[in-house]
């Protein structure tokens, strides 16, 4: 098979530096590279080329890809290539066949123990147990806390210590985490089931205990590629390093400035220390993007140029439309102006499955899937679909046992008070984990939703809203089956994937960044989550907040545009970005300390009357510099707190609820 491939043809239509990653068959390689600069095509090209010439049969080769779609992408392309019986998988689903295979020979003959689907089961178990508010813990984010800790090869009983020492804050407080994850991990041993981690975990075990079942694995595979290699997590890399011996055909992929899931275990070192690990190994540099036109690129650079980046993508690709940034009034203008767009490209031919819709959270698709639908425009969400979350059915189900009498805003009334009081509902996002808010803003969704519901109907019954999810439920199941209308998806689900036409909506702070992004380092992720979706996009992007919002509770709450949308912004002569007219682009760098904000004088406020009643000096309280660092960072949990500089524990025991209290009260701008 391999010998009716023409190797010279893989090379033809390569540039130099693709060329010379192709040619490099051997050794440990590198490849860092932007967007869009063709590293999957390498990997693709460098296996098939290695193949073609010899260098490898094609059974010994193993491509780790990040998502199972990739690994089916990946196969595809080498097909394609002439080649298939090519192993393109994901850290764990190659792990898995691994095991498969020897549990039975070092468990006495005993099968591997199925696969559990989610830890969600046994968590929420372990999460309803929980003392207080804290049994609302979603338990995604305490399984996330869970897998964070097992990537890291963290047992339950080093937990606080690890954490610690990573600076890591739990979802709930320490000793309590620490009781569910060891309870979760003897709950699923007493099953007799094994999780997803476990499958590296055991994985990692096996080769590092029995060396007839190492030799054995490492003589199937020896040439090895890994691509989106930046969100590598040590349990992976331990494994890899497992799988590869002594030898060194291990070619790694990737771009530092794409790394989203850090929240997950994940780290850039492996690919920045590359080098340092593997002395010898070759470093190539791809730089020129042949995805998206000059002036997309344009924009990522300047993103990437704020984040004190030299790095820059060099375009390849046609001119095309300058990307708009554009304000709005309000969210329905917002959402007309995504119907607007949609039909215009789909007007000059772009198929709807070329059109993608990016957001941060969940939460923020519903009302765009309801405008879309209004409009009658086909659309596919990939990932979890909104009504069918849990907390979502959870409250549908509320909604079936509400008073029969009760109507119209009494109705809402009764709803309200019973997710507050049955799933933990606060309007106000009491942090947590990243669950926590798709949740909080979920539920915020559906009470809107019925409001909206009873705005429309003054005497709604519990039937009248239950009928109404149920439309909204089925219309999004309906639009989500054709399977090639407009993709609706988030931005870390966007990884290593292209479209025509690309529109991020509601680029708002609180949004992107998310609220709870405190530290440099997360901003610095939220800001890498806006450079992967910016890099998304061939031809046409579009950019766009609106300055009103429906909040929780049916309020009107005034947003500013994200703190990134001013990096984008074009300086004098510099490149050729619009800002339409009236955009305040310049007044968006919020984040710059605001001595004279809201918040500032509310805190000032406080300050004198603390110091009044507790006889002390205004600085003793709190020095300026502190309560200015309070108003920038506008922690909203204690941890948070206790986070800012010169926020010492007895300062915090004294005075933290009441500054935190004032932080909440005050609106975001
Ligand atoms: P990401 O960082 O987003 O994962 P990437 O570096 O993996 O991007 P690819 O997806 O491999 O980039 O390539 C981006 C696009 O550019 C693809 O459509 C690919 O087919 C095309 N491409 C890559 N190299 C070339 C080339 N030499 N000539 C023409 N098109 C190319
Ligand atoms: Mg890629």
């Amino acid at each position: 098979m391999a010998r009716q491939l023409d190797p010279e043809t893989l090379l033809a239509d390569l540039d130099p530096d693709q060329r010379e990653a192709v040619l490099a068959t051997s050794g440990p390689v590198a490849v860092h590279a932007g967007a869009g600069s063709g590293k999957t095509r390498v990997i693709s090209r460098r296996t098939a080329y290695a193949i073609a010439t010899g260098v490898v049969p094609a059974d010994q080769v193993l491509v780790v890809t990040f998502t199972d779609r990739a690994a089916n992408e990946m196969v595809e392309r080498l097909r394609g290539l002439g080649l298939p019986g090519v192993t393109a998988r994901t850290f764990h689903a190659h792990a898995l066949s691994q095991l498969r295979h020897y549990w039975p020979v070092t468990h006495d003959g005993r099968p591997l123990p199925e696969l559990l689907d989610s830890k969600g089961l046994i968590v929420s178990r372990l999460a309803r147990q929980l003392p207080g508010h804290y049994r609302f813990t979603p338990s995604k984010d305490l399984s996330d806390e869970i897998e964070w800790s097992k990537a890291r090869r963290i047992a339950p009983g080093a937990y606080e210590r690890e954490a610690a020492a990573a600076r890591r804050e739990p979802p709930i407080p320490v000793d309590l985490f620490v009781r569910v994850y060891g309870d979760y991990e003897r709950a699923k041993e007493r099953a007799n089931r094994i999780d997803f981690d476990d499958l590296l975990v055991e994985t990692v075990n096996l080769l590092e205990g029995n060396g007839d079942a190492a030799a054995t694995i490492r003589a199937r595979k020896r040439w090895f590629s890994v691509d989106e290699y930046q969100d590598t997590n040590p349990l992976q890399q331990r494994l890899l390093e497992l799988w590869l011996g002594d030898r060194e055909d291990l070619c790694v992929v990737g771009d530092e400035d794409q790394t989203i899931y850090t929240f997950t275990g994940a780290t850039s070192d492996y690919l920045t220390g590359f080098v340092a690990r593997h002395p010898g190994a070759r470093e190539i540099t791809l730089s020129r993007n042949y995805r998206s036109t000059p002036q997309i690129l344009a924009l990522a650079n300047r993103l990437l140029a704020a984040e004190g980046r030299r790095k820059q993508l060099v375009a390849t690709a046609a001119p095309g439309d300058v990307p708009r940034i554009e304000r709005f009034a309000d969210a329905d203008a917002e959402a007309a102006h995504l119907v607007a767009s949609i039909r215009r490209l789909v007007g000059a031919g772009t198929p709807p499955s070329e059109i993608a819709i990016l957001v941060r959270i969940n939460a923020q698709i519903p009302p765009i899937e309801a405008a879309l639908t209004k409009a009658r425009i086909a659309f596919r969400v990939r990932g979890q679909r909104f009504f069918e979350r849990p907390e979502v059915r959870e409250a549908v189900r509320i909604v079936r046992r509400l008073p029969a009498e009760a109507r119209g805003s009494l109705l809402l009334a009764a709803f309200d008070a019973r997710l507050r009081s049955d799933l933990g509902f606060e309007a106000v996002d009491q942090g947590g984990g990243a669950e926590a808010r798709e949740r909080t803003a979920s539920l915020a969704l559906v009470l809107e939703i019925a409001a909206e519901a009873v705005a429309a109907r003054h005497d709604l019954d519990r039937e009248g809203l239950v009928a109404d999810f149920e439309t909204r439920g089925a219309a999004e199941a309906a639009a989500s089956a054709g399977g090639d209308g407009v993709n609706l998806l988030t931005f870390h689900r966007a990884k290593g994937l292209e479209w025509d036409a690309v529109l991020l909506p509601q680029l708002e702070e609180g949004t992107l960044p998310i609220r709870q992004a405190e530290s440099d380092a997360e901003l610095a992720e939220e800001r890498r989550l806006l450079y992967v979706g910016l890099t998304r996009a061939r031809r046409f992007l579009s950019l766009s907040w609106a300055e009103r919002r429906t909040g929780a509770g049916d309020r009107e709450v005034r947003r500013r545009p994200s703190e990134f949308l001013g990096a984008l912004v074009d300086r004098p002569h510099a490149g050729r970005v619009t800002v339409l007219p009236g955009a305040p682009m310049n007044a968006a760098p919020s984040r710059a300390r605001s001595e004279d904000s809201p918040l500032m004088a509310a805190l000032r406020a406080w300050r004198l009357d603390a110091a009044r009643s507790d006889g002390v000096p205004a600085y003793v309280v709190a020095p300026d510099t502190l309560l200015a660092d309070i108003a920038d960072q506008r922690p909203t949990t204690l941890p948070a707190l206790r986070r800012v500089k010169g926020m010492g524990p007895s300062r915090l025991g004294r005075y933290g609820e009441e500054m935190l209290e004032i932080v909440r009260g005050s609106a975001r701008d």
